[in-house]
């Protein structure tokens, strides 16, 4: 049997383009049960697009976001929306973030999954471990058989969370092909580093963070988190976007002025660490600030070390590994997919949609769109494609 449609992979991309591909000889392949990391995103409660205006929009892949104008403009983010109000999926609006309504991400991924895999043949649990091309036919193998297909879209995603299925395989069957592979590496992960066990679960909003690489200082404003390994929240994830090996994260805890709680500190009849309490979780005051003196017996050094610690609070972190990023920076090259059609400029009726292309977004609802569009487009160009060789 021949195949017209070979998906390799049943993520956001690859079930997108199933459920849009008009051919009835689709086969859909995937290494888990499929749809797994779309059935964890946003922490279930998915922040499926970002309404940010069209050009802006771009920036939040950087540097690569104009590669995807032709597909956001073949499946926008409202077709997005659409697209799941007639799977009775509904959506409001947070601040530009699209996110779930009233499903989880749980029920988003099994209505798309089940969408696509009525429409085609689906091979759960069946890892495609080599293809090559042969008189203009693919032939994808798995660990049993191998199948034919005329056209085949690798929509493997990238290595991030790879108990979701995405491992990196694709990689090497799109480098033995001829693609070139950018070096993947975690992209919007968390930061790791020691001895943050007794603050884990220790939240801070609005607070001011410095990023020290080397000479080089970055810096923002977010949402943290402490976790059971470092350092996590929007803010980590979005200072995860600077490369680096080592770097060294300074947190400003508390929104106040510096001098005013040195004031206060002089001029308080109680325990130090007491004041600090009023301004700053008993947990972690308890575990960071050590001294038991009251605040008229601190020395300069001691009050010096107080004020650091809540103002200058220094941690030596580093980027987590793909188990924890949420996105995979790196991947096919971009050079040689065609940004008009999804095909590979190098191989002829082979494609690439979503995470496994050398594009990594922000996060807030852009990596999605990335694989939705890039999905869509793909079917609209294999749709157009077999019908003209029907004529
Ligand atoms: C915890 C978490 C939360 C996230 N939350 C959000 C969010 O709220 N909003 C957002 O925009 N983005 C979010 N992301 C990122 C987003 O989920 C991904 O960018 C997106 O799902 C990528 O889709 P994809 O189809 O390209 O790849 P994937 O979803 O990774 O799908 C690829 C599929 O291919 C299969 N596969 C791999 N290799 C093979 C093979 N050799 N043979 C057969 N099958 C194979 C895998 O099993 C997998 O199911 C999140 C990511 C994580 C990890």
């Amino acid at each position: 049997m021949i195949y017209d449609v070979a998906v390799v992979g049943a993520g956001a991309c690859g079930l997108t383009t199933a459920i849009f591909l008009n051919s009835k000889k689709t086969i859909l392949f995937d290494s888990k049960t499929g749809a797994a990391k779309l059935s964890i995103t946003g922490n279930n409660r998915c922040n499926i697009t970002n309404l940010t205006d069209f050009d802006s929009f771009f920036d939040n892949y950087k540097p690569n976001g104009q590669f995807l104008r032709n597909s956001l403009s073949s499946f926008s983010q409202s077709d997005l929306i659409k697209f799941l109000k007639s799977l009775k999926i509904k959506t409001k609006t947070v601040k530009n973030r699209v996110v779930l309504e009233n499903s989880t991400s749980k029920e988003l991924s099994d209505k798309i999954l089940k969408t696509a895999v009525k429409k085609t043949l689906f091979f759960p649990n069946t890892p495609i471990v080599d293809m090559k091309q042969d008189n203009e036919l693919f032939i994808l193998k798995t660990k049993k058989t191998t199948y034919k297909s005329k056209f085949v879209v690798l929509a493997c995603g990238g290595m991030s969370y790879p108990q979701t299925g995405s491992n990196g395989l694709c990689y090497k069957t799109a480098a033995k092909i001829g693609h070139t592979i950018i070096k993947p590496a975690p992209f919007e992960v968390p930061f790791c580093s020691e001895n943050t066990k007794n603050l884990q679960g220790l939240s801070f909003s609005n607070v001011e963070l410095t990023l020290k690489i080397d000479k080089k200082k970055i810096k923002t404003k977010g949402d943290i988190i402490f976790t059971h390994f470092g350092i996590s929240g929007p803010a980590i994830l979005k200072l995860s976007e600077n490369d680096f090996k080592n770097a060294e994260l300074i947190i400003k805890l508390i929104n106040k002025d510096e001098d005013e709680i040195k004031q206060r500190l002089l001029n308080y009849k109680g325990k130090a660490k007491n004041l600090i309490k009023k301004f700053l979780s008993v947990r972690f005051v308890d575990s960071n600030i050590k001294t038991e003196k009251y605040a008229k017996e601190l020395s300069k050094k001691d009050i010096n070390q107080i004020l650091d610690t809540i103002f200058r609070f220094s941690m030596d972190v580093k980027k987590c590994s793909f188990d924890r990023a949420f996105v995979t920076k790196g991947g096919v090259s971009l050079k040689e997919i065609n940004p008009k059609t999804m095909e590979s400029n190098i191989i002829k009726n082979l494609f690439f949609c979503g995470e496994i292309m050398d594009i990594q977004g922000s996060i807030g609802g852009f990596n999605l769109q990335a694989a939705f569009s890039t999905g869509f487009l793909t079917a609209k160009t294999i749709n157009a494609r077999i019908n003209n060789n029907r004529h």
